[in-house]
């Protein structure tokens, strides 16, 4: 879960405060010393945590709190008004140019993911259609050039590159040429990072900021380093004029505090956060989405695109129709839970769930890779009458898919055993089930 203590010490606050029918000060005041201190422990700026927390208590104390029938409810929702507004309110797009190609600068230190997030942005706008081009101006880390090259190759990107010898600021202006002529737009421009911010870098940074003239200049910076993730991006951003902040490694368990402090510190947007290794790790960077998983709200909005990029809609109404006519074959079975599979790791997904962080038992629901293997095996053991049928599997099939399949008959009755429990469930879910079972079910 993201920023799980800070999280988990929010959450036990809150819970205390609806507890409560009438919100007295000193209730709001106690809260407010919990807030402070689990946002101090995560890591946020002291004087961000110090506005924030006069900001909430200014609003909680108010009228429309005290005099409200849920005073505990109005407090969490200011609170996540004031989280998403500390995190720059809305989320900020690209800034593209009239003119094309947009020049998009990537700037940062090394190892902050400069040059895997290139890719990823590269990958990002390539789904939305346009056609990117990847420019490898880092000169100096031996083997970025490389790693580029070989990142473009996977993304079917071209990578532009003049060797090792080459100046970062011929290379950025030769490739803003060539992107012109060939329409690749847009230009996505690797930079050279260093291991401290010093003034070479700088200079080299501003002189192809002054070259190409982008239209974004993004900050990476590794969401794990915490304050020093704020402090790296005030200096870049005086010296260089940032337009956005990319987050790194924000999968890690990284406490919250360069999240939090960075917009309100430096007053550049964080535009994406990088949630991975694999290039399909990069996310558009929602203020509001993020509080509400933070104060254990849950993110639907997130699971539901992430359920529309990868789930097949029509397979999936075909698998409703099944249901419902009790059609439902071992076939389908295996089909539902390849598309469940596709949707990422479970844990992943459940955390995005209202409330979810909590149930524990919900963990257990887990898709092991390792038995869809012998799912998948199981039931391509069997012949599609078997699979249409399962109620004919006697003694002696059961012997022959397990043989047929490498696995032991128990996994073939466990497999089958499973099948009926989601048929069951799901024929609940459907006008299939009849209201008055799903009443005997659900209390
Ligand atoms: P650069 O020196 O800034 O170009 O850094 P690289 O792009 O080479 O990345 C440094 C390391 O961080 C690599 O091992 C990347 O796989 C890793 N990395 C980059 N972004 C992320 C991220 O969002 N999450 C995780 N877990 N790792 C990342």
């Amino acid at each position: 879960a993201v920023f799980a203590s800070l999280a988990d010490k929010l959450q036990e606050t809150f819970k205390k405060l609806r507890g409560k029918g009438k919100l007295t000060e000193a209730d709001v005041s106690a809260a407010m010393r919990e807030i402070r201190l689990a946002l101090l422990e995560a890591d946020v700026n002291f004087k961000v945590v110090k506005d924030f927390i006069s900001r909430v208590k200014e609003r909680a104390v108010g009228q429309e709190v005290m005099q409200s029938l849920t005073p505990g409810q109005q407090v969490v929702k200011i609170v996540h008004e004031e989280l998403t507004a500390l995190m720059g309110g809305s989320e900020s797009k690209i800034n593209w140019a009239s003119q094309p190609p947009t020049v998009i600068m990537l700037v940062g230190l090394q190892g902050a993911g400069k040059t895997t997030t290139a890719a990823k942005l590269a990958r990002l706008v390539q789904n939305q259609g346009r056609r990117p081009l990847l420019v490898a101006a880092d000169v100096y880390r031996p083997a970025a050039i490389k790693q580029l090259q070989v990142l473009g190759e996977q993304l079917k990107v071209p990578v532009f590159s003049m060797g090792e010898g080459s100046n970062p600021v011929d290379i950025a202006r030769a490739a803003v040429e060539h992107a012109r002529k060939v329409g690749s737009n847009p230009v996505i421009l690797d930079t050279a990072g260093r291991l401290h911010i010093n003034e070479a870098m700088m200079a080299e940074l501003a002189a192809i900021k002054e070259a190409v003239k982008p239209q974004e200049i993004l900050l990476v910076v590794d969401a794990m380093t915490g304050q020093d993730a704020v402090q790296v991006a005030s200096t870049f951003h005086q010296q260089l004029g940032l337009t956005g902040v990319i987050l790194t490694k924000l999968d890690g368990d990284t406490r919250g505090g360069a999240a939090l402090s960075v917009r309100a510190v430096t007053g550049c947007p964080i535009k994406f956060t990088g949630m991975g290794e694999k290039t399909e790790a990069l996310e558009t960077f929602h203020p509001d989405r993020l509080a509400s998983r933070i104060l254990g709200m849950g993110d639907v909005l997130s699971l539901i695109e992430k359920a529309q990029a990868n789930l097949d809609v029509e397979r999936a109404k075909e698998l409703q129709r099944k249901i419902r006519q009790q059609e439902f074959t071992l076939e389908d079975f295996l089909e539902q839970m390849k598309q469940m599979k596709k949707m990422g790791p479970l844990d992943e997904i459940i955390s995005m769930l209202p409330g979810a962080g909590k149930m524990k038992q919900l963990k257990d629901l887990q898709i092991d890779p390792k038995e869809m293997i012998h799912t998948e095996a199981i039931i391509q053991s069997m012949t599609p009458e078997e699979r249409r049928n399962p109620a004919i599997i006697n003694g002696s099939r059961k012997k022959r898919i397990a043989a047929g399949s490498g696995t032991r008959v128990q996994d073939v009755n466990r497999l089958l055993r499973q099948f009926d429990e989601a048929k069951k469930l799901m024929h609940l879910f459907t006008e299939g089930g009849s209201k008055k079972k799903m009443k005997g079910r659900f209390p």
